[in-house]
């Protein structure tokens, strides 16, 4: 049994100590102690059915006893910086993460999080193409240093950082979109922001593929861009039809990013590229201490295997189908539920008071979640608006586990 401080402690702790930014979800803040597979246990030791897995970084499951071993057994051996000497767990590695991407993307270059992924994969674009401009989404999210919070596009997670060179193109959202699903236009957006805002060319354009339709990645690549993939959250199973979430749109980018459920919760990104383009790095040198150290690597590498092993890929696509389609039975059952989209298990359910309208029921929203929490589940919250169920559960959940999921929102909802 837990026998550490209490929620309330840590809470006034983390008020004197810690970042006056920081953020929790719920009126209780909820103290986890302990982590098995798709549960969390608080310190009472009661079990939560954990859909949001750590905004999608638990992809094998918490704890997951294959991944914790070869962790452990790295850090007993060894544990150093990733320059400087061999070692075979990371050249490992990236041969196995090589293994998983389509054409000549082959070259791995490791880093400790999401954001230094895409700060790299963007200067990568301008050092091989020579220009400056680059693309993104409204409503991305692509990390929080100077560029990339340049390339995110929503104005909370903007500090005062230079723009430099990022253009923001409209956001395919088939939902709110201004042009619903109409690919071509939001094509036509893209290019006129190449042919009025830059000088022709485009260094590169990024964004999450599973936002995007293949006709805008397309367009960028016409005006000699590098299409970069931000595979952070899709990447790694999650999309089931695909391991990769760019996969389902057909085109192979030049440059792919990936963090969170590639280490199953332990800091380590990467950026994979060709080897025509990895070549703009040798110019300077390029220099990360730990990105990519033998412990987080034994991780990533443990990862690959119990994806393969526990056929983890199927799984999202089978129990994330079955949930979608629970949850759309509820759209047809609520008023309040004006949205439910997303592949595999990475799903969003978007509440408005008004469907016509289209009204971000953001208070609702935080009573769900604080209701079904009270039930035993975690899901996510996120969208401009703050109206939107994130769900992103460790892909070793089962079809029982999104039933009581989705029972726990069906009993709060006709309550209210
Ligand atoms: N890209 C995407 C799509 C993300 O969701 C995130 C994190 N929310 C990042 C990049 C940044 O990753 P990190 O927090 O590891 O820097």
């Amino acid at each position: 049994p837990y026998t550490g401080p209490s929620a309330d402690e840590i809470m006034a702790k983390r008020k004197e100590f810690l970042s006056p930014s920081l953020f929790h979800f719920y009126k209780n803040p909820l103290n986890v102690v302990d982590g098995r597979m798709q549960y969390l246990f608080d310190e009472n030791g009661r079990r939560y059915l954990d859909a949001f897995g750590g905004i999608a970084t638990v992809c094998c499951g918490h704890c997951h006893p294959d991944v914790v071993e070869s962790i452990v057994n790295q850090v007993k051996r060894l544990q150093h910086s990733t320059v400087l000497y061999l070692n075979h767990a990371i050249s490992d590695f990236a041969e196995a993460l090589a293994s998983k991407m389509p054409g000549n993307l082959k070259v791995v270059f490791f880093t400790n999080s999401g954001t230094e992924a895409n700060e790299l994969a963007m200067m990568i674009a301008r050092l091989y193409t020579g220009c400056n401009d680059i693309i993104s989404l409204r409503n991305a999210y692509h990390g929080n240093a100077a560029g990339t919070m340049g390339a995110t596009a929503q104005s909370i997670w903007k500090f005062n950082v230079i723009q430099s060179g990022v253009h923001h193109a409209l956001n395919p959202d088939p939902y709110r979109g201004v042009f619903g699903s109409d690919g071509e236009k939001y094509a036509k957006d893209v290019q006129d922001i190449i042919d009025f805002g830059t000088t022709g060319n485009v260094a590169g354009f990024i964004s999450e593929a599973i936002q995007v339709t293949c006709l805008l990645l397309i367009k960028a690549l016409k005006a000699g861009g590098l299409c970069i993939a931000d595979e952070v959250q899709a990447g790694f199973a999650r999309t089931g039809s695909h391991f990769w979430g760019f996969e389902a749109q057909g085109v192979v980018p030049d440059i792919v990013t990936m963090a969170k459920g590639i280490g199953n919760g332990i800091p380590l990104g990467a950026v994979v590229t060709t080897p025509e383009i990895a070549e703009v790095l040798t110019r300077r040198s390029y220099f990360n201490t730990f990105g990519g150290n033998p412990v987080c690597t034994a991780a990533g590498l443990a990862v690959l295997k119990v994806i393969e092993k526990e056929n983890l890929q199927e799984n999202a696509l089978v129990v994330g189908s079955y949930l979608k389609n629970r949850l759309i039975e509820l759209k047809d059952k609520y008023e309040i539920i004006g949205d439910v989209r997303g592949r595999g298990l990475m799903l969003g359910v978007e509440l408005v008071t008004d469907r016509q309208q289209k009204t971000p029921a953001k208070a609702e929203t935080l009573h769900v979640m604080d209701q079904i929490k009270e039930m035993g589940v975690l899901i996510g919250k996120g969208g401009f608006y703050g109206n939107v169920f994130r769900i992103t559960p460790p892909l070793c959940f089962t079809k029982e586990d999104a039933d009581f999921l989705v029972d726990a929102m069906d009993y709060t909802m006709s309550k209210m």
